[in-house]
């Protein structure tokens, strides 16, 4: 037996373990040893019960002395005390306390052994637990698994107890023979503890080998994951690129027609954007700078020079809000320079045909529809499933150049097998989760059978909403089921100014009432037709979506639904669309030539930028020549959506910008495949921003304070979060708030803003306290995007504890624009100490990059920034924050390694081979 022997080969592992443990996605043996202890409890030893609160929680064992429920109003708490086992006259009984969770009542009892694990507080003469994590001590052969040793906790998992998944992994181990790490390390990085790195991680025979082996592990992830990052790195600059030569005149001009001169961060940064353009290689940079920076400016000025150069530039947005404004904001500095401006917004794009989603196929053979094997109806499932591995696996420029002697992932050639036994029912999440991509099968009512016409239906209620309302990558309607592949895509206007995406819910329901009535009217039948639909997962990797998309598009061959040789039409794929695009030029260097040589006669209905949001994506007809793409807010945007802007060829040159700093060890993860400019000056003139803190009871001071303010001619902003969800309630939650504030604020004229606002509406509102005719606006969150009112220097947030670090900094950026001290007041009638420390942090600091870091300090490890969606590999082990010595070390030797031997090819490089080749399976943070 050895890793990679199927769990369910074990005979002693009970069937209803194994399918517990696949929920878990571990179907391995390996699998198993992989996951990992979340931390350790030393069992060997019990300290004594405290006679005081705790700092941080404490492991104890003690018998169980009585235990009681008891109800409070709604609330039923069950308590039990527990007495240490060798009690002495100064020793005090300890009180474990669980709320509302009836099922513990039935799990401890009086007379038990229990080991607590949670931190101890007083209260009056009491020490209590809440909600300790505990085990019961069963005295059966098994003790020597659970205690007298430092025992493994494991992260918490459904259907399986600490118990029983401890002890199948104690069982496992002795059976496997050896259990090494699976990344191996350079010398420099090891510290010899790779010898049964798995057997020691769970059950690690004191405290300094467990710190080791979890160094050593937590180094094998980091390593790879900087290997791959180093990797991309590299190929990224053997791409084909533009360059893009131009005397710099357009953005000349544009900086001199500025009302201010750029500060000496823009000027560098502008500088190091040039000196990228200017070169083959495609440029890969993040332009990172705190809201009000000017980020803006710099990446018009670069637009520029790829303009005259002769190339097309987009500026690409997450939200409409902020396209239309940069669309202003371009149109009014560019006008003069007769630059022609396009816009594409969602709201704006249905008409377009779309963008395929793998757009370098573009000409493949596959894809000429005279070609002899695409018309042959035999080939349809072989030529489908070679146009899929060959579409997805190579999705961008970027992978097909390490195709060379790659061969497709392990994973696809694996689902050969048994496709359908993978896939588990789940509920339907009912969190968005954005970019996500899911798989999902509706099935029919009592299975009914649809009709040929049915199932067109169908298909066509998928294909309507592709590109709408999200992306579908492949559907297949079967006789009483469908299969499909789904991206939600935000929808555009929603009310906090932040990107809102449809959830899978809505979009389900959407499609299934869309077809259901038409099913019905064709088949002359009536009542329900489809059955609650199947989550089957989220697509976690390019192997991942590759194996399902296959999977979907083979569906009716392989289940026996249609012959080998016969044509299903139900099924269908994004490149069928595209097929009917008409051929475009594809050679793009040719291209850029013929452009710049006839800039003259140019086509006067080509614009030079076009600014949008995501709808950019597919507006592929209309970049002729695509030598620049800036993408704002970079962190908005899935992995995905920036590979497709920018997966063509010649590769455009890219700039990513983005105002929400991140912390530095952070830095060479996410964005470790890109170039970094930082604009780290202010520009000058800029007004200090005093922030305070306030309780809720003190509100008097502050709006004395703001009439003061408003009656020296200033204005404010009223920001408060919204509560409700649902419209209605919302809309009056926010009336109410209004009339209050206007009644506080008489006789200066107050104005509502919120998301229901229609936007003609909301125009007219801004433009009335950009003038200064309206004193003070109360709003939602929709500010927080991008409005620039120098004469605005009062902000009060109330509720300001239901922010997070990052929206509140950003929405304090709105102030201080102008020369007049600003004034921040953040009202909260939160007083715990949590709160106080998160909102302190803003009282100290205006510095993004320090808020950035005490936001991660305060939340703690998790998804900050979505490490998920950078594509970067899962960390099961290591902490990015706890471990960012070991990130640095990894960082190092990955990029020194790569330096020395970029193709691998030494031989003692050749056992690294694996980490950058299972890159296929990755998608990046940047863009190739
Ligand atoms: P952000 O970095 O948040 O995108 P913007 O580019 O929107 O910032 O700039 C914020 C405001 O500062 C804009 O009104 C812009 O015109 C102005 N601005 C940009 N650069 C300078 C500068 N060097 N001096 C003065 N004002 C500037
Ligand atoms: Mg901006």
């Amino acid at each position: 037996m050895d890793l990679n022997t199927s769990l369910e080969e074990l005979s002693w592992i009970p069937r209803p373990r194994i399918l517990a443990l696949r929920r878990l996605a571990l179907e391995t043996a390996g699998d198993l040893l992989r996951h990992y202890p979340r931390r350790h409890e030393d069992r060997r030893e019990f300290r004594g019960f405290p006679s005081e609160e705790t700092i941080g929680p404490v492991c104890l064992c003690g018998e169980v002395a009585k235990t009681r429920l008891m109800r409070f109003g709604g609330r039923k708490i069950f308590e039990a005390v527990l007495e240490e086992s060798g009690a002495h006259a100064l020793s005090q009984p300890l009180t474990c306390r669980w709320f509302n969770l009836h099922y513990i009542q039935k799990m401890i009892a009086t007379g038990q052994q229990l080991v607590v694990f949670g931190r101890v507080k007083r209260k009056g003469p009491r020490l209590l637990i809440d909600h300790p994590e505990f085990e019961v001590i069963e005295d059966d052969e098994e003790i020597l698994i659970h205690f007298r040793r430092i025992t493994p906790i494991y992260p918490s998992t459904e259907g399986l107890s600490q118990r029983v998944l401890r002890a199948l992994i104690f069982r496992l181990l002795e059976e496997v023979a050896v259990a090494p790490a699976d990344v191996p390390l350079p010398a420099s990085l090891s510290n010899g503890e790779d010898e049964n790195a798995l057997r020691k991680i769970h059950f690690p025979r004191n405290n300094e080998q467990l710190r080791k082996v979890r160094d050593h592990l937590v180094l094998g992830e980091f390593f790879r994951m900087q290997m791959q990052i180093a990797a991309a790195r590299a190929e990224n600059s053997a791409r084909v690129g533009c360059r893009h030569q131009s005397r710099g005149l357009l953005a000349e001009q544009f900086i001199a027609a500025l009302p201010f001169a750029f500060t000496g961060a823009q000027q560098r940064v502008f500088n190091e954007v040039k000196r990228d353009l200017q070169v083959a290689t495609p440029m890969n940079r993040l332009l990172q700078g705190d809201v009000g920076s000017g980020k803006t400016v710099v990446a018009i000025a670069a637009m520029l020079l790829a303009v005259e150069s002769g190339s097309q530039a987009a500026l690409m947005a997450p939200t409409q809000i902020l396209a239309e404004q940069h669309y202003a904001v371009l149109c009014n500095w560019l006008d003069p320079l007769g630059i022609r401006i396009a816009l594409r917004t969602g709201a704006r794009q249905e008409d377009n045909a779309p963008l395929p989603l793998f757009a370098h196929l573009r000409g493949s053979d596959f894809n000429s529809p005279g070609g002899a094997e695409g018309d042959s109806a035999k080939n349809v499932p072989a030529a489908r499933a070679a146009h899929a591995s060959g579409s997805i696996g190579s999705g961008s420029a970027r992978v097909s150049r390490v195709g060379d002697g790659v061969t497709p992932s392990r994973t696809f050639s694996q689902t050969d097998e048994a496709p359908e036994a993978r896939y588990s029912r789940r509920r339907l999440p009912d969190f968005e989760k954005p970019w996500t991509i899911y798989a999902v099968t509706i099935g029919t009512k009592k299975r009914r059978c649809l009709s040929p016409k049915a199932r067109a239906i169908a298909l066509d209620a998928l294909r309507y909403f592709h590109t709408k309302r999200y992306e579908l990558f492949a559907a297949c309607v079967m006789p009483d089921h469908v299969h499909f592949l789904i991206q939600p895509w935000p929808k555009e206007n929603d009310d906090a100014g932040n990107v809102v995406f449809w959830s899978l819910k809505e979009l389900l329901h959407l499609i299934k009432s869309y077809s259901a009535h038409a099913i019905n009217k064709a088949e002359r039948k009536r009542g329900v037709v489809w059955e609650k639909e199947r989550f089957d997962r989220y697509i976690r990797s390019q192997p991942d979506l590759i194996e399902k998309f296959n999977y979907i598009l083979r569906n009716p061959w392989d289940s026996g639904v249609a012959q080998q040789n016969e044509d299903y039409p139900w099924v269908w794929a994004q490149e069928d669309d595209r097929r009917k695009e008409s051929s475009f030029p594809r050679d793009a260097e040719t291209n850029t030539r013929d452009a710049c040589a006839t800039r003259k006669e140019e086509d006067r209905s080509i614009p030079h930028i076009i600014v949008g949001t995501h709808a950019l994506l597919y507006e592929g007809v209309n970049f002729t020549n695509l030598g620049l793409a800036v993408i704002d807010e970079q962190h908005k945007f899935g992995v995905a959506q920036r590979a497709k802007l920018t997966s063509r060829e010649p590769a455009p040159d890219v700039l990513v910008m983005t105002a929400t700093p991140i912390p530095r060890t952070l830095t060479m993860t996410i964005y470790g495949d890109l170039e970094i400019s930082t604009i780290d000056e202010m520009p000058r003139g800029r007004g200090e921003i005093i922030t305070h803190l306030l309780t809720g009871d003190k509100l008097g001071e502050a709006i004395a304070f703001l009439r003061e303010q408003l009656s020296d001619e200033r204005q404010a902003y009223i920001i408060y979060p919204l509560i409700d969800e649902s419209e209605k309630l919302e809309a009056k939650a926010a009336a109410k708030e209004f009339e209050i504030w206007q009644e506080r604020l008489r006789p200066f004229r107050c104005e509502l803003l919120h998301g229901r606002v229609a936007p003609s509406d909301k125009q007219s509102i801004m433009q009335r306290f950009r003038s200064g005719e309206t004193k003070a606006l109360i709003s939602t969150t929709v500010i927080e995007v991008g409005v620039d009112i120098p004469n605005a220097t009062v902000m009060l947030i109330e509720n300001a504890e239901r922010f997070g670090l990052s929206q509140l900094h950003q929405l304090r950026g709105r102030i201080g624009r102008g020369a007049h001290t600003s004034h921040c007041w953040l009202v909260s009638s939160d007083k715990s100490t949590e709160t106080i420390t998160k909102l302190s942090v803003l009282e100290k600091t205006t510095n993004g990059f320090e808020i950035a870091e005490a936001d991660w300090e305060l939340r703690g490890p998790g998804d900050l920034l979505g490490t998920a969606q950078s594509g970067l590999p899962e960390l099961k082990l290591g902490d990015l924050r706890r471990d960012a010595g070991l990130m640095r070390k990894a960082r190092q030797a990955a990029l020194e390694l790569l330096e020395n031997d970029p193709g691998l090819d030494s031989p003692e490089n050749q056992r690294f081979r694996d980490l950058i080749v299972e890159r296929q399976g990755q998608t990046f943070s940047h863009v190739s």
